[in-house]
């Protein structure tokens, strides 16, 4: 059986991407490997959101290129954000690499025997929990952000297709699915047939076996009151959205090109809470934005005290080439004070998260298991939290209620009361 290695970093998007790869390569007979030395197919899919990890892939790359002259049988490809629609300086960088395909395309060499995605796959890979892409590419231009460079204008996946994606998906075991976009919001604008986030996620409401839906990401632009109406209505929807503000400062805000203002954001969350029962949210934050001066960052944290999000992905300002704020605004914070302020934000977000988590001691909450770790079962809330539990039975894939006895910032840990379904 030919084998085949994936490597990838970068977001769900591409983690999802190389998952769809799997089922294509599972579907053609080939076998996975964690040895790339046994590898008859090499796959990269990168990601270049900020430098550090677009270094990362470069380096992998180069440090290929002389694997490769050892192993000039094995095809090498890479995929994901560094690929955009011309490759043609991709080739002369790397002239060691057979092919190039963009992110969430099904490579033309790969396409051998026409079938169905998902029919091939044999009847036990599912796992309980899955992301299922429904959207790709951007038509926000953030200032910072390469994304819409790379992965092109909005194209979004028929309904009747996903909606037959998830049906299968569920049959073979899947319990959970995150659909994903870059701005699941904007899904359907595009399709001739229409049908809104809201419409989709009606309808995979009603799949049997599938217990949870959520969606990322969200753009807090333009978040409607259908979805705020589906997501307090559909009892498969989660209470748990993802919303990039990225600064709590209106000068950055207008800066970044993201055409809110902290007061609508603020606005916006009153909304998602007042409907939306126990509401888990997330958001995303830029911190050191080209002229972030300290006030401006003092209030992203003021922001951060005030609404107190479960969860904060913050990442540091990096510079990407073509981007509007690269070419147009001095990267002027130095690293030193990024790397401080980014450690401010963690710091908080570890105080609340603690704080949030504490105040669920002695609570019950349901948990979907997705594996046994070091003996214990491990999976998540509806709210997306972490939850470990001892157990005898085999609980994978099983709804389970779950009395909270302690908890710390990342996780929680607690006892069975009650199998579900
Ligand atoms: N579509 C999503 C996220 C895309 S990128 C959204 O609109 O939020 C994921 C996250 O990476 C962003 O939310 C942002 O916080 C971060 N990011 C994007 N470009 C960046 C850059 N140039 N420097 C630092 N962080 C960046
Ligand atoms: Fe990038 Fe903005 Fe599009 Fe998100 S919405 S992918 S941050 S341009």
């Amino acid at each position: 059986m030919p084998k085949y290695h994936i490597w990838t970093i970068g977001c769900q998007m591409n983690k999802a991407e190389s998952e769809a790869l799997n089922i294509r390569f599972a579907q053609l007979g080939y076998e996975t490997t964690d040895i790339a030395d046994e590898a008859d197919v090499i796959i990269l899919n990168s990601c270049v959101v900020r430098e550090s990890a677009e270094n990362r892939v470069v380096n992998k790359l180069k440090a290929l290129r002389v694997w490769k002259k050892a192993h000039p049988g094995v095809k090498l490809a890479l995929t994901g954000c560094l690929v955009g629609a011309n490759v043609a300086q991709l080739q002369k960088s790397f002239p060691h690499v057979d092919h190039f395909f963009r992110a969430g395309e099904t490579p033309k060499w790969l396409d051998g025997e026409k079938i169905q995605a998902i029919a091939a796959v044999p009847d036990k890979v599912a796992v309980p929990c899955t992301y299922v892409s429904i959207i790709q590419g951007c038509n926000n231009f953030c200032s910072y952000c390469i994304v819409p460079f790379r992965r092109g204008r909005e194209r979004s996946r028929p309904m009747t297709d996903i909606v037959c994606e998830v049906r299968e998906l569920a049959r073979r075991g899947v319990r959970e699915v995150t659909l994903l976009g870059q701005n699941v919001n904007s899904y359907g604008h595009d399709l001739a047939k229409g049908g809104y986030l809201s419409d989709l996620l009606k309808e995979l409401n009603g799949i049997d076996d599938l217990y949870r839906i959520r969606f990322l990401t969200n753009h807090p632009k333009d978040l409607s009151d259908s979805l705020i109406d589906a997501m307090a209505s559909l009892n498969k929807v989660c209470e748990n959205i993802n919303l990039p503000v990225q600064a709590g400062d209106n000068d950055i805000l207008k800066l970044m090109r993201r055409d809110h203002t902290v007061e609508q954001y603020r606005e916006l969350v009153g909304q998602l809470r007042n409907r939306v029962k126990g509401l888990a949210l997330s958001t995303d934050i830029i911190v050191g934005f080209p002229g972030e001066t300290e006030v401006q960052f003092e209030n992203t944290m003021k922001l951060l005290k005030e609404l107190r999000f479960d969860m904060v992905h913050v990442a540091a300002y990096s510079p990407r080439a073509g981007t509007a704020s690269a070419r147009e605004l001095d990267d002027d914070v130095p690293a030193e004070e990024k790397k401080r302020r980014l450690d401010d934000v963690e710091a908080l977000q570890a105080k609340i998260k603690t704080e949030l988590n504490a105040s669920l001691l002695g609570q019950e909450v349901e948990v979907l298991v997705e594996e046994k770790k070091d003996d214990k079962w491990k999976g998540r809330t509806r709210t997306d939290k972490l939850v470990f539990l001892n157990a005898d039975d085999d609980l994978i894939g099983h709804l389970v209620h779950v009395t909270i006895e302690k908890t710390g910032p990342w996780s929680l840990q607690g006892k069975m009361n009650k199998r579900g379904v």
